[in-house]
């Protein structure tokens, strides 16, 4: 789980005297210089092209009523100038609707809906298809809110850290293709699980009360202990998606396992509570409907990773949405489950686990719709013996055993079934 200790209000304390500094720049309305400025918008009746002269974060569209209109946030930018007209768009105008956000907003002279958004190979433009609407199809898309989408990995800018905040921009990734693909081990043939250690680089997680450990760190340890365990039996193919210290945003994460061809994905988590007595592991799968309160909590908390980077998961949900009424979605929650309760029975006495250890909570992270996924949540930092469990190797490897296990099981079954 994700404690927000990187936003501004951390920042400040941490610099202490600097915090004053950063509130004045927050009053004057002081402002990061943006790289990115939008350089053009192109409008034609079917589709409308919005060009940057450098990388930006990410693009994001929306309708508003009365008058209609189309609104696209471009984040990492500055606005341009105001243009021309085409078809439905009888005007274009530009604003910064932030500091680091360039809002175009489309003055529209019927009613309209987009699709197809999308940024170019080198990140530099982003496109969205426009067709007629009928003012009821209109309402219903402005009333689903905003649509994201991310430039290329290689191409996208990082956000500045924190508002007001003294900007330095992060190195880019070296464009040597979208995404890099870690390294994959263990012997051809064999299925492929893999293991993503939740959080990393300036997203910590949760934070353990004994000694301030962070959750990013025993996440790792537990990963590497899984995969060393299940390439010591030789039976499956295993990679992480991280085997460092570094941040990914959440749909990266399943996005590795998909491109490698993952036949199952888990994501490796700690979990943290009020009650320092909560403690046990809990496995998660994806279900639509939260089980409670607290595990919808839960999951909108693990999932604010994304937004803590400045990147919105609206347009992955929208598709995922759509595709969760699908067969194949619902099979691979079905295998998901059984693959809990295997976890569990592997376990034993060996690893403790909460009463009601198998919950469903709508995690960014398992919406693969085509992979098995599941996140173990492996034990609370905020309780003593967990928290020393979760960083003691024997600890670590006493989990690795019962996730190798069942990971081994669960193949094993795969492939000797008859449907
Ligand atoms: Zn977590």
């Amino acid at each position: 789980m994700t404690r927000l200790r990187w936003t501004n209000g951390g920042i400040a304390r941490q610099y202490g005297a600097m915090s004053l500094l950063l509130a004045i720049f927050a009053i004057v309305g002081w402002q990061p210089a943006l790289a990115t400025a939008i350089q053009a918008v192109d409008v034609t009746p079917e589709r409308i092209t919005v060009q940057f002269d450098d990388y930006v974060e990410n693009a994001s569209a929306f309708l508003l009523d009365n008058p209609y209109r189309l609104a696209i946030d471009v984040a990492g930018a500055r606005a341009g100038r105001d243009s021309g007209r085409a078809g439905p768009i009888r005007a274009v105008r530009q604003g910064q609707y932030d500091p680091e956000t360039a809002r175009v907003v489309l003055d529209l002279a019927r009613p309209v809906i987009f699709s197809n958004g999308s940024f170019s190979d080198d990140g530099r433009s982003f496109t969205l298809d426009i067709r007629p609407a009928s003012r009821i199809q209109f309402a219903s898309a402005a009333g689903a809110g905003r649509a994201s989408f991310l430039p290329p990995m290689a191409f996208r800018a990082r956000p500045p850290r924190g508002r007001g905040e003294l900007t330095v921009r992060l190195p880019r990734a070296t464009p040597a293709g979208e995404m890099e693909l870690p390294e994959v081990q263990g012997p051809r043939g064999r299925p492929l699980v893999v293991l993503d250690a939740g959080h990393g680089g300036h997203d910590p997680g949760a934070i353990s009360p004994f000694g301030n450990r962070h959750e990013k760190d025993a996440t790792l340890a537990i990963a590497r202990a899984t995969r060393d365990a299940l390439l010591a039996s030789g039976r499956v193919r295993v990679a992480l998606t991280r085997d460092d210290d570094r941040f990914l945003v959440l749909r990266e994460r399943y996005e590795i396992a998909r491109r490698l061809g993952a036949e199952l994905f888990i994501s490796i988590h700690a979990d943290a509570a009020e009650n320092r007595e909560a403690r046990g592991a809990t496995i998660y799968t994806l279900s639509e409907v939260a089980s409670d309160q607290e595990t919808a909590l839960l999951a909108s908390r693990e999932n604010a990773a994304d937004i803590i980077n400045g990147v919105n998961l609206g347009g992955a949900d929208d598709d995922v949405r759509s595709i969760l009424i699908d067969l194949t979605q619902r099979e691979t929650m079905n295998i998901s489950a059984r693959f809990a309760s295997l976890l569990r029975r592997e376990a034993g006495d060996s690893v403790p686990f909460r009463s009601d250890y198998h919950r469903f909570a709508g995690f960014a992270v398992l919406k693969a719709p085509d992979m098995p996924s599941i996140l173990f949540e492996s034990g609370y930092l905020t309780n003593s013996s967990d928290a020393r469990r979760l960083f003691s190797r024997d600890g670590q490897r006493a989990i690795a055993r019962s996730l190798s296990g069942a990971i081994e099981t669960h193949f094993a079954r795969q492939t000797t079934s008859t449907d």
